[in-house]
Formats: C-alpha cells, structure tokens, sequence
C-alpha cells in the first residue's frame, strides 16, 4: 500500500511496514541472512545478497523516505557512513561549502579524510546566506547544512540556500538529525539530500548506531545507492529493526522531548548562574522567525526539538561539578534517546576541532549541551536544580 496521503504519524508505523506477505506478521521480520535461494541461476526472488539489499532493511529505508517525503531512503550503518557515502558521490578537485559550526565528526571526515583524497572545503556562517554566495566557486559541487547546528543551535534557511545552491548547479545536503522530519522537512523546502544519525532521535532509544540519506529525485537515489552497494557501509537486519521500531513512535516523542525542552529552558533562563540558554522554542532565540518559518509549529508554539545549549556563569571548574553531579541526566555523548544525556562539548563531542576554531564558534569551557529526554520535566528540573547548587556551592 502507498501511504503518501497519510499523515506523518500513520506513515511512521506502516510505511514500508505491510503485513509480511507470506505469514501475514504484522511487525516486519528480521530476515538475519546473508544471501537469498535463487530458483534457477541468475533469477531471484527480489533479493540476491544482503549487503545489496534485506527485506528489513528496505522496510527501514521505505519507512524514512516516506516520512522525510522523498523518493527513496538509503540506510548505513552509522551517521557518518550515510556522510561518506554522499561525499563519495564527488570526485578529486570538487569544492565543498558546509556551516562553520557542525557535528565535531562530521568535520573531522571533512578535514582528515576527504581532504587527502582531493576534495576541498569552505566553511562559513551559513546563518547569512549571503556568505554562500562569498564561497562559491566553479568547481562548488555540494553544499553541507546542518541546522539546528550542534551544538550551537544556529539555524540556516534550507530554502534561502537551495535556491541558491541550485543556481550554481550544487547538490544540497541537509543533516537533519536535530530536527528530525518531524520537526523540519529539508527536501520539501528545496534540499536535495536528508542526511541523518539514525542513533539519535530516529532510533530513539540509545541501542543502535546507524545513518541514513534520503533523496527526492530517482537519479540521485541510484547514484546513492550504487556507492552504498559498491563502499558497503550498510547496517545489519537487526540493527535496522531497532531503528525501525524506534521509529513508530518518533512523533510522540518529539513532541514530549520538545515539551520537556521548553519547559527546562523557560527555568534555566531564569537561573542566576546561567548566563545563557540557547533553544529554538524561546522568544530570547535569536533567529526566532526562521525557527517558526522552518521548523513545526503546535497551537502557536515553534517545537525546538530536544536540545538545548547552556553557557554557565563560571569556569571548567563549575562546569566540571555541574556535569558530575546530574543523576537523572546522564554524563555521555549522544543524543536523541528517550533518557535525558547532558555533555560537555570542549572536552567530549568537539574535542577534534581545533580549540582557535571552538572557541571562534563560542564553544567556551562554561558551555554545556542537554539533550532533554521524555521523563518527567519535574524530576528534569529538580536534578539540574541540585547539580547547580552543587558546582556553585
Ligand atoms: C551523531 C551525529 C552524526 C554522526 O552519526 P553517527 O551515527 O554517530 O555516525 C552526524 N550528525 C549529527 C548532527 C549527529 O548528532
């Protein structure tokens, strides 16, 4: 059945999820096998090999593509192996324009890796669109966004940028494991490309690592799909069930992660040693307008996602006690599961970006990212409340 029509939520559980047609299960098997029975050689049953395709895997990568409205979803076996195979879709001399501020190892496969085979890169602050156009050059082939950046949260305009992008003929990529397509659309508001971490709030629930990529034009996708076919990075039958069934109830609990957000971030505002709380849902937010315009609004309210960024009126020191005193959140990296995890950039996440440039890009020692889980906002508060009692004891 095609579920196009239906609405985000019923698209998240069936999409790509009919009944199994030989036993009629309801929820899509795990087919944990290599390889496929052939009738006679060279005739298949739709299947040959599972690095090339798994029934579970394309019920996973159907259920993506319908959910971010694109034609066809390609899943990985983590975040940055989706990245790499949208970078190997470029050849050595092609230029590549990404946001100053993004996913510290985003950077690094960036800056360490594709850089010594032959791509080059340009870095801005995409927040003025303007300064893509300062980038620009004839061998530009892709442009890399993220928004909400990490861990920043400085959002840039998908359509402003993609108009542009297209009038130089450049690929537009969208890292959108932030927002989630709950929460932001990148390919209907013009991007080519939806990249995410499907560790994070697609998955949902801190047990798997995985990636995806999404496309709106069919050309594009068998391009995509010829590299992860040919490089192999893809995620196994099991892996890409537990992200499948994290997924049903993606939208459920992005409206509580955002809800528990809000409410955390109005409280913290009003901390006296917070110095300041960056969220998308505030009225302080700066790009408060885009925020509205890009991401989903709910009775009048922008949903601002799940992640919030503090600067602490303090040092490392304060910094340190603070992290080392939450019990309800959780000191590790990652993000998006339904258990609230709070971090420390400089030291942990963007540790492999050079300190001139974290600091350029305001990632001080006094900064800290919450990733707001779905347990109850009062225990939340209380936790943080005590924390910060203790680091400024
Ligand atoms: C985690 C993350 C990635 C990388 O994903 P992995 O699944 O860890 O490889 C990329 N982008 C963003 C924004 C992330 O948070």
């Amino acid at each position: 059945m095609n579920w196009n029509d239906a609405k985000f939520e019923t698209k998240a559980i069936h999409a790509g999820q009919d009944p199994e047609a030989k036993t009629g299960a309801v929820v899509v098997p795990i087919f944990q096998t290599s390889t496929f029975a052939q009738p006679a050689p060279g005739e298949h049953l739709g299947h040959e090999y599972s690095r090339t395709s798994n029934p579970t895997r394309d019920a996973l990568q159907d259920c993506l593509a319908a959910l971010e409205g694109g034609v066809q979803g390609l899943c990985f076996s983590s975040g940055l192996a989706a990245t790499h195979a949208v970078l190997a879709l470029l050849s050595a001399g092609d230029h590549v324009i990404a946001m100053d501020d993004m996913y510290g190892g985003t950077f690094r496969q960036f800056d360490k890796v594709w850089r010594r085979h032959g791509l080059t890169f340009s870095y801005g602050d995409l927040r003025d669109p303007g300064v893509f156009d300062a980038l620009v050059t004839p061998q530009t082939k892709l442009l890399w966004l993220e928004t909400p950046t990490n861990p920043m949260l400085k959002l840039v305009d998908i359509a402003a940028l993609s108009a542009k992008a297209h009038a130089h003929g450049v690929l537009v990529a969208v890292d959108n494991t932030f927002a989630t397509p709950y929460l932001q659309q990148p390919l209907a508001l013009g991007a080519d490309i939806a990249v995410h971490s499907t560790t994070k709030y697609i998955g949902g629930h801190s047990d798997t690592v995985g990636g995806a990529a999404i496309v709106r034009d069919a050309d594009l996708g068998a391009r995509i799909a010829f590299v992860q076919n040919a490089n192999g990075g893809t995620p196994g039958p099991f892996d890409s069930w537990l992200t499948l069934r994290g997924v049903k109830t993606l939208a459920v609990r992005m409206e509580r992660h955002c809800q528990n957000a809000l409410a955390i971030a109005l409280w913290l505002e009003q901390h006296p040693r917070v110095k300041q709380v960056i969220y998308p849902g505030l009225h302080s937010f700066a790009q408060k307008e885009l925020a509205a315009r890009q991401m989903r609004q709910l009775n009048g309210q922008t949903l601002g996602g799940g992640m919030i960024t503090i600067i602490l009126d303090g040092e490392l020191a304060h910094a340190r006690t603070f992290l080392s005193t939450v019990r309800a959140f959780t000191l590790a990296e990652s993000l998006g599961g339904v258990e609230s995890l709070i971090e420390h950039p400089a030291i942990m996440t963007h540790a492999s970006i050079p300190p001139e440039q974290r600091r350029a890009i305001g990632i001080s020692d006094s900064l800290c990212r919450l990733s707001v889980g779905i347990e109850h906002v009062s225990d939340l508060q209380a936790d943080l409340d005590n924390a910060l009692k203790a680091a400024f004891a």
